[in-house]
């Protein structure tokens, strides 16, 4: 076997996934809650200026929550290129970030709405169905995506309050905006929620938000099983770590920040472009047998 394997080879399309993107340490920084992913450094890489569509979603009909940053912007990028109008959900706080999306979608010449709001509320999370549903004239793609990571060392620092927040986000939340968009799926539509490595290998100083990652991965496979005869697919994709705004806002303490990533065997955490991809893989209609899954994207350890 070679000694020195050979980096990216620029003649052919091959990608080393070691050399691509940051690696740690990164520079000290913290933003307060809910962030911006336009004030990070390094900005993360949500597939902007690279993600190319195959025309595999055209004209399907996607909502998707937490579409601002992160990994559901990568996400919208990616459905809008492959063919489909996107809703998004985000929080008011987020619409610079908001904007930038939409200003993407339209580029490629799909239509988007923006529905900024808190999803901690049933109510808001009926409308904002009925809302995009009427707007997209109809939803065949819910991505559940926005959530809530607040690092804390010991469980005796986690308030009520705080516990609420995490588990009305990330799995209330999820409850709701399911139930309204399931009334008006068509056969063939496609759920997609966001587990985490935290489903199975819960962090220490993350245990509420670790519980709802469990719950989210459970409800995926339990629903999937609900809807099958209704030809709803309902699949999760399970993270590791990602340089989103969630971790300069408190998913992660400062110290853990700078070496973000670094104990993955790739070395480096993921950027929001390297996961968009799998999104599309589970909502594309070729992926037709494919339900009740958790799919890892996670550098090379994590689920089970
Ligand atoms: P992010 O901060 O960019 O996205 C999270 C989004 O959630 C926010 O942009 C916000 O719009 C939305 N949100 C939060 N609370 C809300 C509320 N009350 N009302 C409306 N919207 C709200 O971070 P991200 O890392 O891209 O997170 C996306 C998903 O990925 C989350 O479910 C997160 O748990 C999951 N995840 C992230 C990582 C990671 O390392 N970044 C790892 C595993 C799983
Ligand atoms: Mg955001």
């Amino acid at each position: 076997m070679q000694q020195h394997l050979p980096g990216s080879d620029p003649s052919t399309s091959l990608k080393d996934p070691v050399s691509l993107h940051t690696r740690p340490p990164f520079p000290m920084q913290a933003q307060p809650w809910p962030g911006l992913a336009s004030k990070m450094e390094p900005r993360p890489d949500h597939g902007e200026t690279s993600y190319v569509g195959r025309a595999r979603l055209t004209g399907r009909k996607a909502l998707i929550t937490g579409g601002d940053s992160g990994i559901g912007r990568a996400v919208a990028i990616a459905f809008a290129r492959e063919g489909a109008d996107v809703a998004l959900s985000y929080l008011e706080a987020e619409e610079p970030d908001a904007q930038e999306v939409a200003a993407l979608i339209r580029d490629a010449g799909r239509r988007v709405i923006c529905l900024p709001g808190d999803i901690r509320d049933e109510g808001f999370c009926q409308m904002l169905v009925g809302r995009a549903a009427q707007a997209l004239g109809g939803l065949d793609l819910l991505v559940n995506n926005a959530g809530r990571q607040q690092s804390a060392e010991s469980i005796l620092d986690i308030s009520t309050d705080a516990f609420d927040w995490t588990f009305k986000t990330n799995v209330y939340a999820m409850f709701w905006i399911t139930k309204a968009a399931i009334a008006c799926m068509p056969p063939g539509a496609g759920i997609i929620n966001t587990a985490s490595v935290n489903s199975y290998d819960p962090s220490a100083h993350l245990l509420d938000y670790a519980m709802t990652k469990a719950a989210i991965a459970n409800f995926t496979k339990g629903l999937a099983k609900q809807l099958a005869k209704h030809g709803i697919r309902v699949n999760a994709v399970a993270p590791g770590p990602f340089w989103t705004a969630l971790q300069v806002t408190g998913g992660q303490t400062r110290e853990r920040l700078r070496e973000f990533g670094a104990d993955t065997p790739l070395g480096r955490p993921g950027q929001p472009a390297e996961i968009a991809a799998v999104y599309v893989a589970l909502a594309a209609n070729d992926a037709s047998y494919v339900t009740g899954q958790v799919y890892g994207a996670s550098g090379g350890e994590g689920n089970p």
